[in-house]
């Protein structure tokens, strides 16, 4: 028997691969049983090229738990060490400046373990005392049993093993029997060995006998060795990928809509099917689906920086062995190959994209609700992915039917150019709210598009900025004559001294909630006497500081700000204008002389000042002229007390502005309740 010393540089490698690989324990299976597999993929390769002629036999990977002995093993038929390959490749451990190293990656196991093909010695994470009994391929070599307890000491002799192949018998330790409990491998099983190339058994397939499951003779293999990324995509249907999908994701009940399946083998390597799930609003659910492997091997699911961030809600596997990932994440983003397959990626998914665009445009329009969260996610994160997605973006209008942007533009062009030459894009983000506006601009003609998804306020916002000469306004931000500007717009019917006397008495009936500015319009009768809007910018700002962004703060605590609109020219508001002056002209008529005077002091005193600088006018006639502004300012708002005392009783004044807030769903609770009895009093009188 042989004694020896694990030939370690530096350091003493055990400690450290406990202390600093705790939290990814579970991986030691993965090494274990990925090593079997190069093993057996390696005597398969000899075997074809007629190196080894000998019988392959069942190359079945093996995995056993004995609870009473605390043993786990994993066997292979694979080629097995000599004595000699034992001394080479585990016995001698290149390890220098090992915790250097290991301190900057303590987090990435993976760089650890790529770094010093430590993939066996993983087994110490969870074992007191190693185990190889192994016998190679080679003829006239004996089979060799190796021990180790951790320390660095080890033992090598030679022993009896029938058949070719390894045994690795880890003697699990007291803080590890998790690992000895079935359900605990088949765990680890399913998720870092569910598609090894090499059949993997675990225990027996179970057959229902005398009421109850009972272990048959035969092995239950717990993978599938030819996984749908691994075959052609000519020999494959769209059932086989859909079948797949369940077989990654059993959980998930929706079939994906698309598929892209991956595979180049220049100037990097990679495989993959990748899919696209149904988006739903709830991205983080969706994100860190895609598995990554290497040649079928697990390695992880979060793909930041191997990916482009707006492809992580994709789901699917890829597959490539140039993705480096004995390295950190933030030196993965800057690798040549990882940049190129980032890049190869994105372009895939664009063209995939597009050849549905082109070939089915139908099916593509059926599932762009579907799809349409993710193109609009990678517009905004993704200024690359941006210019190749605009022209496979949809608009859908409020009739449901879909267009480019192109084709939009052609579509209202005409009747939707203002007179300063924008092409108005009208847009509702609720179709039922805004149903009445909507009904203002479907009579003018006008079509109005439907942006009612999760990220549509940053999406405009952003859209907007690179089509030059359309501007996105929503339905409801202006009455629709402001919203598209023409040049024959309507006289107003009345004069700039009637909107001034009209305007306590609105004033004198407004909503508490909110701020309300009044303003008066010349619209046409048929449009509605009392019109409620929320600015374009303002509510746009605010509604994108609701999920999140530079705007959130500022604008998300500004209360909510309205524009009240008077149709100047509606019969209803000339009736009340009218019954304003019979009622009251006698008590403002009072103010309003007084105010003339004054106005008339102001003038002369203006004309006084003509052609005199600033520092030339006495300081007298500068006191009175402040005076006599004082004088008017009292004097007006006294009459406008007057007018808001007698507003405040204007049942008609409170009828149409409450039919204006009804418009826009902003009349709720009491207010709702009070106008309903105040309709019906109306209705009687
Ligand atoms: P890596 O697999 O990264 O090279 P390991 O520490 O896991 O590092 O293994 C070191 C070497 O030991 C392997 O390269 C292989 O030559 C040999 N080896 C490990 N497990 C087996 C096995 N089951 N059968 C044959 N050789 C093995």
């Amino acid at each position: 028997m042989q004694k020896g010393k694990i030939n370690v540089t530096g350091e003493d490698i055990f400690p450290i691969i406990k202390k600093f690989l705790y939290s990814d324990h579970e991986i030691f299976l993965r090494e274990l049983v990925s090593n079997a597999v190069d093993a057996t993929q390696k005597i398969k390769i000899l075997n074809s090229k007629g190196e080894f002629k000998g019988e392959l036999g069942d190359l079945t990977i093996r995995i056993a738990v004995d609870k009473e002995a605390k043993t786990l093993t994993v066997s292979d038929a694979g080629i097995g060490m000599t004595s000699e390959e034992v001394e080479k490749y585990i016995n001698q451990i290149a390890f220098s400046g090992a915790e250097e190293f290991v301190e900057t990656y303590k987090d990435d196991t993976n760089a650890i373990i790529g770094h010093f093909g430590l993939g066996f010695y993983s087994s110490f994470m969870v074992s007191e005392n190693v185990e190889i009994k192994t016998k190679s391929f080679k003829e006239n070599t004996k089979a060799v049993h190796w021990q180790c307890d951790g320390s660095p000491e080890f033992t090598l002799e030679e022993t009896e093993k029938e058949k070719r192949g390894t045994d690795i018998i880890l003697h699990i330790d007291e803080d590890s029997i998790d690992y000895l409990e079935d359900s605990k491998i088949n765990e680890l099983l399913s998720k870092y060995c569910k598609f090894l190339p090499i059949d993997v058994a675990f225990g027996k397939e179970q057959e229902y006998k005398d009421d109850k499951y009972v272990d048959t003779d035969k092995d239950k293999i717990i993978n599938n060795t030819a996984p749908a990324w691994t075959k052609k995509p000519a020999d494959l249907k769209d059932e086989d990928y859909n079948s797949f999908y369940k077989e990654l994701y059993p959980a998930t009940i929706d079939d994906p809509l698309f598929h892209i399946h991956l595979n180049v083998d220049y100037p990097f390597d990679l495989t993959g099917i990748l899919y696209f799930p149904k988006f739903k609003n709830n991205f983080e659910i969706q994100k860190n689906k895609i598995q990554l492997y290497q040649r079928q091997v697990f390695v992880t699911d979060s793909v930041e920086g191997i990916v482009p961030e707006f492809l992580t809600l994709l789901h699917g596997v890829l597959d490539s062995p140039d993705i480096p990932l004995n390295v950190s994440r933030s030196y993965l983003q800057s690798d040549r190959n990882v940049k190129k397959i980032a890049g190869h990626i994105t372009k895939k998914v664009v063209d995939r994209l597009k050849e549905i665009f082109n070939k089915e445009r139908e099916a593509y329009e059926q599932k762009w609700d579907d799809l349409k969260l993710f193109v609009e996610y990678g517009m905004l994160s993704d200024e690359k992915f941006a210019e190749k997605a605009e022209k496979i973006f949809l608009l859908k209008n409020i009739d449901g039917k879909f267009f480019t942007f192109d084709e939009y533009k052609e579509v209202v062009k005409e009747n939707q150019t203002d007179k300063h030459g924008s092409i108005i894009h009208l847009y509702t983000n609720n179709a039922d709210e805004q149903y009445s506006f909507i009904e203002t601009a479907k009579a003018k003609g006008y079509d109005v598009l439907v942006m009612d998804g999760h990220l549509d306020a940053h999406f405009i916002n952003q859209i907007e900025s690179k089509q030059t000469g359309v501007r996105y306004l929503r339905v409801d931000a202006d009455v629709i004559d402001k919203l598209i500007e023409k040049e024959d717009g309507f006289e107003s019917k009345l004069s700039s001294e009637n909107e001034k006397d009209l305007t306590p008495i609105f004033r004198s009936q407004l909503p508490q909630e909110g701020t309300f500015l009044i303003s008066f319009e010349a619209l046409s009768n048929d449009n509605n006497p009392i019109i409620i809007t929320q600015n374009e910018f303002m509510r746009r700002m605010k509604d994108m500081s609701k999920t999140g962004g530079e705007a959130a703060g500022y604008y998300g605590n500004l209360p909510e700000t309205y524009n009240l609109v008077v149709n100047s020219n509606h019969d209803l508001v000339s009736t009340i204008k009218d019954k304003m002056y019979t009622d009251k002209s006698a008590d403002i008529d009072v103010f309003k002389k007084e105010i003339l005077a004054l106005n008339s002091d102001i003038d002369a005193l203006n004309k006084l000042k003509e052609g005199k600088k600033e520092e030339e006018i006495p300081q007298e006639e500068k006191d009175k002229a402040e005076d006599i502004n004082k004088k008017i300012s009292e004097l007006e708002a006294k009459k406008d007390k007057v007018l808001e005392e007698y507003g405040k009783d204007n049942k008609l004044v409170k009828q149409i502005i409450d039919l204006g807030l009804l418009a826009n769903n902003l009349l709720k609770g009491e207010p709702l309740s009070k106008f309903v009895k105040r309709s019906i009093e109306l209705i009687e009188e």
